[in-house]
């Protein structure tokens, strides 16, 4: 932990749905200017652990004393909100990756030798540093051990056991939990989503706000859950020949696609399982409702198989293979 000469005060809250105790230790960290210099993040993805980063980061960098923090109103705080500010610096896996690479980290670590551009500052946020290949981990050690003074790092992690434990013992964790379904609603109720559209974010997006905000403000987004059900209702209905036939159709299947198509259909498979024992039957959205009639009759064992059939599928597809055949395969296993 490091203490710092400045003072802030906390004001409002940060515009972040749930996690009030993590904020509030965040805050408490930044208005008694005892950071520390390395935080894990650790939550399942989605459920807003960046938008705490990010608000962490516009905080330290925020240049207004004595006010609510941030301000959201210096220059520094507009430029984080508009596309990010030179003294804070997000890695991520580079597109068509799943792993962060160490020229990457080298860059980070440059980032980190050269003192702020403009306040006393220096923020990284690694998103998906499980990501962090054990290489890249290594050469991220030594300024995680001994960092400048003026930065601070923050890990965004879904599994933290893949960090190697050199890592973590020189980072604060802070856990992160789904959102409660009251939490969301009232978010989505502010942001005049119909109960039937929210039936739908909750199934497949239940606790994880990050992925809501990007459906609410995504043009089609909501609409286009309601259809992957209905084409899950049609497959059913469809003989093996149609169904491989809209296999062909689907144009790219990559890494993507399946990771797509396996967290909704397993959001929607795991629902049919459970739909008796939750014990509410009653959904307003027509393709769901449907979906759930349609399901009705199959016997609970195999809506159960074809749950862990898709499972299985993404443990498999991790080792890299032929993406049309696990399709292919999936969708000749519908009842
Ligand atoms: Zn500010």
């Amino acid at each position: 932990m490091v203490k710092q000469t400045d003072k802030k005060v906390i004001g409002a809250s940060w515009p972040v749905v749930g996690h009030a105790a993590q904020i509030k230790q965040l805050r408490q960290a930044v208005k008694e200017s005892a950071w520390a210099h390395a935080y894990i993040f650790a939550g399942s993805e989605g459920c807003g652990r960046y938008l705490v980063a990010r608000q962490f980061a516009q905080a330290l960098l925020c240049t207004r004393e004595n006010e609510d923090i941030p301000c959201g109103r210096c220059a520094t705080c507009l430029q984080m909100q508009r596309s990010g500010h030179p003294d804070c610096l997000t890695l991520s896996p580079q597109e068509e990756s799943e792993v962060i690479k160490i020229t990457q980290v080298r860059e980070a670590i440059a980032f980190c030798a050269t003192r702020p551009y403009g306040g006393s500052h220096k923020v990284v946020l690694v998103r998906d540093a499980d990501a962090l290949t054990p290489e890249a981990q290594n050469a991220f050690l030594k300024t995680l051990e001994e960092p400048p003074a003026y930065v601070v790092i923050v890990l965004i992690v879904t599994h933290p056991e893949r960090l190697l434990e050199t890592i973590t013992s020189r980072c604060q964790l802070l856990q992160f939990h789904g959102i409660s379904e009251a939490d969301t609603c009232s978010y989505l109720d502010t942001h005049n989503i119909s109960k039937p559209e929210q039936e739908l974010l909750q199934l497949f997006y239940g606790g994880q706000i990050g992925r809501m905000m990007t459906a609410v403000s995504t043009a089609g987004a909501i609409a286009n859950l309601g259809s992957f059900i209905e084409q899950q209702i049609r497959l059913l209905a469809a003989s093996s020949a149609e169904r491989l036939l809209w296999v062909q159709d689907q144009g790219k299947i990559d890494m993507p696609y399946m990771n797509t198509f396996l967290s909704l259909s397993e959001a929607l498979w795991s629902l049919s399982v459970k739909i008796e024992a939750l014990g509410r039957t009653m959904y307003t959205q027509p393709a769901l409702a449907a979906f759930l009639e349609t399901i009705r009759t199959m016997p609970l064992k195999e809506r159960a198989a074809y749950s862990s059939r898709l499972a299985d599928v993404r443990l498999r597809l991790k080792a890299g293979s032929n993406y049309q055949l696990h399709l292919e395969n999936l969708v000749l296993h519908l009842s």
